[in-house]
C-alpha cells in the first residue's frame, strides 16, 4: 500500500518549528512496511490545503495529516478532508463530553471554539486522544473508483506520537492484513554507524524480522521487526532473532531490551531505577552542568519517589564547598573540572542525602569556557556507593552544542550508576 505525509501549518513553512512529526511517522510507516513515495508540508490555507489533499489522495492509498485540528480558526485540516470524501460534519457527542472532561479536571474554562472540536466528518473513526483535546481522526471512501483512506492526528507532538502510535498504527495494521511487532534493543558506549558496521551480517541475512540500528539523542538502538498474520508469531520471530543479535559481537553493546516506544524513550532512567530497586537503594545527585537535568528525568518517572532521595545543584563553587564539602584545596590545585572534585562531590552529596549510591557530574558544557587541557565537552563523573567512589572523565566533542552535551552528560551520569549497580566498574 502507498502512503504519503502531509503536514499542515505555516509555522512549518516558516521555519518557526521543525517538522518531528513528518519524521516520526515516515520512520513508522517504513517499519510498518508501507511505500512512501511523497511527503508534503502546505500552509494553513484553505485552497492550498485542498489541491495538496486532491494531489496526495490521488497517488497513494492512505494519506496521513498532522496539525490543523485545534479549536482556533487556522485549524482547517479536518473540513478539508470531510469535503475531499464527500462527508457532512456531525457533532459527536461522546468526544464532546471527553473535551468538557479534560478544560474540568486542568481547571480551565472551556470556551466556544472548542466545541468544534467535537465536529466529527459523518461515519469518520474516532481516535480518542488522551494527551490533548483535538480527536485524531481516520475517514475512508471510494474517490475516483478507488477506496482512499485519509488519518488526521494533531500537531503538538506530545500528541501526535503517542496517538500515532496508539490509534493510527493498529488501524494501518489493519489495512496491511499483516500484524507487525518491534522489540528495540538499547546498545551503550557505541555509535550508529560501529553499531550498523557489527550488525550488516544480521541485516543483510535477513528481511523479516528486519533488524535496523537508529540513532537516538543520546544513544544506539537495534530495532527488530517483524510481519505475520498474528500478533504471537510475529513476537515469537522478534525474540528468536534478539537471541541471535545478543550472541552476535552486537550483544555486549546491549544494556536493555524494551518492546513500547513509551519505555524506548525513557529506556535509560527505566533500567537505572529497576536496577536501583533490584538493588535496595537509594539514589541522589551531585550536579553541576546539568543543573539538576539527571534529577529531573528520574523524576519524569511516576513512583520514582521510593529511589529518587534529591540532589544538589552546585553550580557555583562556593555550593561545591559548603554544602558538599568539596575541599577548598582540590578546588584550588585541579579546578571544578576534575575528577578530584567529582569524588568529593559524590560523596559529599551521598552525605548529605543519606543515599546508598551517587552519581556528580562537573563539566564545561560551552560554548565558552573551555581550554586546550579541559575543552568544551570534557565532563568529570563520580559514582560514590559504600565500596568507594569511582571516577571518569569523558570528551563529549567542543563541536556538540551546549544542550546536546548537558543532556549526554545527564544520560552517561545514569549509565554510569546502572554499570556500579550491575558491578562492570
Ligand atoms: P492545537 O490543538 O494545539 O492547535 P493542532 O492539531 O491544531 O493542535 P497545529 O495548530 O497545527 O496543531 O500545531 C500546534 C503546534 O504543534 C505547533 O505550533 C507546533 O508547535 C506543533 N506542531 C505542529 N505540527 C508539527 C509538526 N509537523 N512537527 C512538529 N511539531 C508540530
Ligand atoms: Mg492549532
Amino acid at each position: 500500500m502507498v502512503s504519503e505525509i502531509l503536514c499542515v501549518g505555516t509555522e512549518l513553512l516558516l521555519g518557526d518549528i521543525i517538522n518531528t512529526d513528518g519524521a516520526f511517522i515516515a520512520r513508522e510507516l517504513a517499519a510498518l512496511g508501507f511505500s512512501s513515495y511523497h511527503q508534503s508540508t502546505v500552509g494553513d490555507n484553505p485552497t492550498r490545503l485542498r489541491e495538496a489533499i486532491r494531489v496526495a489522495l490521488g497517488r497513494s492509498d492512505v494519506i496521513i495529516l498532522t496539525g490543523g485540528l485545534g479549536p482556533t480558526c487556522d485549524d482547517i485540516t479536518k473540513v478539508a478532508v470531510a469535503d475531499e470524501f464527500g462527508l457532512t460534519m456531525k457533532l459527536d457527542e461522546e468526544v464532546l463530553g471527553e473535551i468538557k472532561s479534560y478544560f474540568e479536571a486542568a481547571g480551565r474554562e472551556m470556551t466556544e471554539n472548542n466545541i468544534s472540536q467535537a465536529m466529527i466528518p459523518d461515519g469518520a473513526t474516532v481516535f480518542h486522544n488522551k494527551w490533548g483535546t483535538a480527536p485524531g481522526i481516520a475517514v475512508c471512501g471510494e474517490i475516483g473508483g478507488e477506496t482512499k483512506h485519509a488519518i488526521l492526528l494533531p500537531g503538538p507532538p506530545s500528541e501526535c506520537e503517542p496517538m500515532f502510535m496508539e490509534c493510527a498504527k493498529p488501524y494501518l495494521v489493519r489495512l496491511s492484513g499483516d500484524v507487525i511487532y518491534s522489540l528495540s534493543l538499547h546498545m551503550r558506549d557505541i555509535g550508529e554507524s560501529a553499531a550498523e558496521a557489527i550488525l550488516r551480517p544480521i541485516m543483510e541475512e535477513y528481511t523479516n524480522p528486519t533488524v535496523a540500528p537508529y540513532a537516538l539523542e543520546h544513544e544506539t538502538r537495534i530495532r527488530i521487526t517483524a510481519r505475520a498474520e498474528d500478533e504471537e508469531t510475529a513476537k515469537a520471530m522478534c525474540r528468536e532473532m534478539k537471541k541471535t543479535v545478543l550472541k552476535s559481537e552486537a550483544g555486549k553493546y546491549v544494556y536493555c531490551e524494551t518492546e513500547t516506544p513509551f519505555e524506548a524513550k525513557n529506556a535509560t532512567v527505566l533500567t537505572l531505577l529497576s536496577e536501583l530497586r533490584k538493588n535496595g537503594v537509594t539514589f541522589a545527585a551531585a550536579e553541576s552542568c546539568t543543573a539538576g537535568m539527571i534529577a529531573s528525568r528520574i523524576g519524569d518517572i511516576p513512583g520514582a519517589s521510593d529511589v529518587l532521595l534529591g540532589g544538589v545543584v552546585s553550580y557555583a563553587n562556593e555550593v561545591k564547598e559548603n554544602v558538599l564539602g568539596v575541599p577548598h584545596e582540590v578546588l584550588a590545585n585541579y579546578g571544578a573540572v576534575s575528577e578530584q572534585c567529582a569524588k568529593y562531590m559524590a560523596e559529599g552529596v551521598r552525605r548529605v542525602t543519606g543515599a546508598g549510591i551517587t552519581v556528580s557530574v562537573t563539566g564545561i558544557a560551552g560554548p565558552d569556557g573551555g581550554s586546550k587541557e579541559k575543552p568544551v565537552g570534557m565532563v568529570c563523573f563520580g559514582v560514590a556507593d559504600a565500596n568507594g567512589t569511582y571516577t571518569e572523565t569523558k570528551r563529549f566533542g567542543e563541536k556538540r552544542s551546549r544542550a546536546k552535551i548537558r543532556l549526554l552528560t545527564a544520560m552517561y551520569a545514569m549509565m554510569l550508576v546502572i554499570k556500579r549497580l550491575r558491578g562492570e566498574i
